[in-house]
């Protein structure tokens, strides 16, 4: 009794306001992994700012959890250029005074070899999936510093913990993550930031639904469980790390995977 007890009691814990009277920053929330997690921080009571490059599916999403009860602003911005992400962080602090959270989420899929992409191929994968995390990040710590702490979550990938063969940019702007994460988790720890990275393998979002279907069986054949992640199955270890129930981990590269980069298959 005293067991199941305890279990109701951290069932309650674990499914309501986790992130209650908090103010939440997601990029690229307009579809996808980051329009999942807005809805999942919605549910539990956050207050958010929602960044995507496409205008229209932002407002669409912030419109649709506005509608339900939550406080949710929908904002036009490029995380890969400093005077959008610098606008952008004015129009929260206008809004809402303070950022307590920040999910670095936006980011661009990539295929090809060293041999197969050119500069600007490069340096466009870069700036979206990688630079965008410096730049939100600079402008956010300082805030989440006047408030005494924080939680900032970046979206890697399971390509950001292994080697893949024709992803040459995408893998390393996904290592480039980690290393910053972890870099971040080091500098920042004294000022109550906790910053950590969430690496998933292959997601049900309309990224996946880009690739060809040729390589989509390889793709789903990656992990033990032969199948992709709904996006709500990220976002919940993405509620998980910026909630205060992860208030000791900190530089952590937490793989939700099904095996890809831990299991035989
Ligand atoms: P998605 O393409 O469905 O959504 C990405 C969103 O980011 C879009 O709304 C897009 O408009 C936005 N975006 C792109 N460039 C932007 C920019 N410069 N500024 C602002 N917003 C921008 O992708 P998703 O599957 O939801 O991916 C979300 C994150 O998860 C990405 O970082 C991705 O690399 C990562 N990820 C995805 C998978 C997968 O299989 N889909 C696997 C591992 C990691």
């Amino acid at each position: 009794m005293a067991g199941r007890a305890r279990i109701e009691r951290l069932s309650g814990v674990l499914t309501s306001g986790r992130v209650s009277g908090k103010v939440a920053l997601i990029t690229g929330a307009g579809q996808g992994l980051g329009r999942a997690t807005a809805e999942l921080f919605a549910r539990e009571g956050a207050t958010l700012a929602l960044a995507d490059l496409n205008e229209a599916t932002v407002a669409g999403v912030a419109a649709d959890l506005s509608s339900t009860g939550a406080a949710a602003l929908g904002l036009q911005a490029d995380v890969s250029s400093l005077a959008s992400v610098r606008a952008m962080v004015f129009d929260v602090l206008d809004a809402y005074s303070r950022i307590d959270i920040l999910v670095n989420n936006a980011g661009i899929s990539s295929a090809g070899t060293v041999l197969d992409i050119d500069e600007a191929h490069w340096d466009r994968v870069m700036n979206v999936n990688l630079k965008s995390m410096f730049l939100c990040s600079q402008l956010v710590i300082p805030v989440m510093m006047k408030a005494g702490g924080g939680a900032i979550v970046c979206v890697s990938s399971a390509s950001g913990l292994i080697g893949q063969r024709a992803q040459v940019a995408y893998n390393v702007s996904k290592h480039g993550v980690i290393g910053l994460v972890r870099c971040m988790a080091a500098d920042h720890a004294a000022d109550g930031i906790r910053v950590n990275a969430v690496c998933p393998g292959i997601i049900n979002s309309p990224m996946l639904r880009s690739i060809p279907e040729n390589e989509l069986g390889d793709k789903l054949s990656s992990n033990v469980f032969g199948r992709a992640a709904e996006p709500l199955e990220i976002a919940y270890e993405i509620l998980h790390l910026a909630s205060d129930e992860s208030s000791f981990t900190t530089g952590a590269a937490v793989a939700v995977d099904a095996g890809t980069t831990s299991a035989l298959r």
